[in-house]
């Protein structure tokens, strides 16, 4: 089964698919993180997305699908998960090609819905392990007082991104509502969509995302 959570900055897309691919052995297919990636390591690409990224713009559609493609022609997988991607019709409809060459389908598309103020809210407090990628957030779940993460009992380590500020989170939701929510009326058009209210608690979504992904 291969699936997208689709939804803004903040929604929960990364968390959901993290339980998913503990739960189901799925693999989660994150552009941002692959971006993060390419601009650690200070390959070409990475200085070229850099900027792109801080500021809270889109990378390339060329850039995005090439990094798709290669991950689908390498990995493996019991199923995909596409978290923060696709973001542009120009990407819905290469994933489609992609898939379609591979004998693949594209079973969900899961809507995350949340408002803006919590949008913000959730990115201004969020931070992720350094060595596992585990999600945290100060105010709905803060790194343990023993400063070690749960998840990997080992790291003592948590990042925050460089553009989860008010100014960057700005730009993206904007990217947002211009690019990537026509999304929902091209999936709902191919009858691909399922809506879930993102606004419970982490367990609640991923209760409501069961119901859907089993339907
Ligand atoms: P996305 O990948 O969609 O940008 P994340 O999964 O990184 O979103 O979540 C953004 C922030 O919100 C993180 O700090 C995370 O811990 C927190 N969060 C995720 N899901 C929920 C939820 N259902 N309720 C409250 N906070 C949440
Ligand atoms: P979010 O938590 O905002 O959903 P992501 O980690 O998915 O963030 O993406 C971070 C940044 O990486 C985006 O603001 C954008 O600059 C770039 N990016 C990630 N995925 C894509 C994509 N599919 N198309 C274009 N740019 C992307
Ligand atoms: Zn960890």
């Amino acid at each position: 089964m291969n699936i997208i959570l689709l939804g803004p900055p903040g929604a929960g897309k990364g968390t959901q698919a993290r339980m998913l691919v503990e739960e189901r052995g799925m693999v989660q297919l994150s552009t941002g993180d692959m971006l993060r990636e390419a601009k650690d390591s200070g390959t070409e690409m990475g200085k070229i997305v850099a900027d792109v990224m801080a500021r809270g713009a889109l990378v390339t559609d060329e850039i995005v699908i090439g990094l798709i493609k290669e991950k689908l022609e390498t990995v493996k997988a019991n199923g995909f998960i596409f978290d923060g991607f696709p973001r542009t019709l120009a990407q819905a409809d290469a994933l489609g090609d992609l898939l379609a060459t591979m004998n693949e389908t594209l079973d969900a598309v899961i809507e995350m819905r949340v408002d803006d103020e919590a949008l913000v809210a959730r990115i201004v407090a969020r931070s992720t392990c350094a060595g596992c990628g585990e999600v945290y957030n100060d105010n709905t779940k803060p790194i343990p007082a023993d400063g070690v993460c749960t998840n990997c009992g080992q790291s003592k380590e948590f990042k925050r991104r460089a553009d989860d500020n008010e100014e960057s989170l700005k730009t993206r939701l904007m990217e947002y509502y211009k690019q990537t929510s026509p999304l929902i009326g091209y999936y709902y058009a191919k009858d691909s969509l399922s809506r879930v209210d993102g606004l419970g608690d982490i367990e609640a979504v991923q209760a409501e995302i069961k119901v859907a992904l089993d339907a």
